[in-house]
């Protein structure tokens, strides 16, 4: 009997646990699993901008693919070009595959709105090199202002400015709150001369928690001497700083050395460029996550599109979704493959935790509204479990977390 091919694209939380689950519930002559990634690493994508900031290693924050998989999975290293839903065929830099089954799980890129000079001028926390991208380029300000002449110095070299206050937005800016200290003490710079601004086009930051949470995370913040510009969207980037629009015809400019854009995500441009109907780069999916018209391709994680029927609102795209997505695409693939029914993805969703840099966070998880120290501790245990269920106790000794208290 002809083993049919079952094809995954991206090895981030949803591809990596899809294969990690078919690899549990298929036996090798039932089909051929390959998974394909651009990098020979997966990377914790929910740590990155703990990376960005230079608070983790970038070693740390990845791990290679081979040393989680059993030998029944075929890993590709290659960089997938085309997705031809047609010829059920998938154009890499390293050759043409071919497929009866597809999952694609090519996660997100930055979203910039078209406006201009995001491309060119900010940076994007997206994958581990750009997190190393940002780190040495912000070192490299600071050492730069320690090598100017006193009469020459330039401030704004010291000016952080970061676009977006959603999840990543503040995350990120937690994180340089507390390295900011470091980095004065080893360039000899006075903290008062550092500028982190948080520039965000809606009324308030993180619109998706109470108002208590976000006045707690404002105050953590403003405290550790963070700026917030609120309703007050970017609308161009430059080599310069960024402008601002503070009303109508109003506008402002901030002269900034460092910008970092993290004001939301969309699916990747591969997937756009298919013939598989998307919005922003992300698929509208069937309950069951297959595509509508084709049973046999599923899309996990950011890439796909489905409405909370009890919300009437679209998941958001995060990592516990992706996961959970991934758990409901590998059952129904071994559904099809033996001939069975594929059944819907109902997700337990259980709350989020926002973490505020240091050993604080804020948190809405299990219907209870939790901030400071308990929310942290939560945020590391969520980390470390990210591993477990990827590598077990072995994954989450190696690159883990492990003294969450700390
Ligand atoms: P990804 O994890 O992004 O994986 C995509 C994979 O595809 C990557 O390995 C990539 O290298 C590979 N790939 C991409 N393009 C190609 C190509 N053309 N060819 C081959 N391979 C390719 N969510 C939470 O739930 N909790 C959090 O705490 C949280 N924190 C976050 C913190 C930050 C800084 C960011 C940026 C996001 C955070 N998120 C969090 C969101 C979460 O990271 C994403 O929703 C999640 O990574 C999506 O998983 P995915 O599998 O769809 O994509
Ligand atoms: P987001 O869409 O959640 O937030 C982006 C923010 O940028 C919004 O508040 C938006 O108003 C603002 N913005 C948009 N245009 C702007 C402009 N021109 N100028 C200034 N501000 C502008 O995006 P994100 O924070 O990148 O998060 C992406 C996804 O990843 C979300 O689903 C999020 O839930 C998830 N995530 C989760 C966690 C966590 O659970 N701890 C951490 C990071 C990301």
């Amino acid at each position: 009997m002809i083993k049919p091919k079952i094809l995954i694209l991206g090895a981030g939380y949803g591809g990596l646990m899809t294969a990690i689950n078919l690899q549990k519930r298929l036996r090798s002559r039932d089909a051929e699993i390959t998974l394909v990634n651009k990098n020979s690493y997966h990377y914790e994508t929910t740590w990155l901008h703990e990376a960005s900031a230079g608070n983790l290693k970038p070693e740390q924050v990845r791990y290679e693919i081979k040393d989680v998989l059993h030998k029944k999975i075929i890993f590709k290293q290659a960089t997938v070009e085309k997705i031809d839903i047609h010829y059920k065929s998938v154009q890499t830099n390293q050759g043409e595959l071919y497929y009866d089954y597809l999952v694609v799980a090519l996660g997100f890129e930055g979203e910039t709105f078209g406006i201009d000079g995001l491309d060119k001028y900010t940076f994007g926390i997206t994958n581990v090199n750009d997190a190393r991208k940002i780190r040495d380029h912000i070192h490299t300000q600071f050492a730069e202002w320690a090598s100017q002449e006193l009469f020459e110095k330039d401030d704004a070299l010291l000016t952080i400015v970061v676009g977006g206050a959603g999840f990543t937005g503040i995350e990120f800016i937690g994180e340089l709150a507390n390295k900011v200290p470091e980095l004065c003490r080893e360039y000899d710079v006075p903290r008062e001369k550092v500028s982190i601004i948080c520039v965000e086009a809606a009324p308030s930051i993180l619109p998706m928690f109470s108002e208590t949470l976000v006045n707690y995370a404002v105050d953590v913040l403003t405290d550790k001497g963070i700026e917030f510009s609120v309703g007050t969207p970017v609308v161009q980037a430059t080599k310069e700083g960024v402008k601002i629009k503070k009303g109508p015809n109003q506008f402002d400019f901030i002269k900034a050395g460092t910008v970092v854009w993290a004001a939301g995500v969309r699916g990747p441009r591969v997937v756009e460029e298919s013939d598989l109907p998307s919005r922003r780069a992300r698929v509208a999916v069937e309950e069951d996550l297959s595509v509508p018209g084709y049973q046999h391709i599923f899309m996990v994680g950011d890439c796909a599109f489905l409405v909370n029927r009890e919300t009437e609102r679209p998941y958001p795209p995060t990592a516990q979704i992706a996961v959970q997505q991934a758990n409901t695409v590998a059952r129904n693939l071994v559904a099809l493959v033996k001939g069975k029914e594929t059944k819907p993805f109902i997700p337990d969703l259980k709350g989020t935790v926002c973490s505020l840099g240091g050993s604080d966070a804020i948190s809405n998880a299990f219907g209870k509204e939790i901030t400071g120290k308990t929310a942290y501790i939560m945020k590391k245990v969520i980390d470390n479990r990210a591993l477990y269920l990827i590598g077990g106790l072995g994954l989450v000794l190696k690159k883990g977390k492990l003294n969450p208290f700390k």
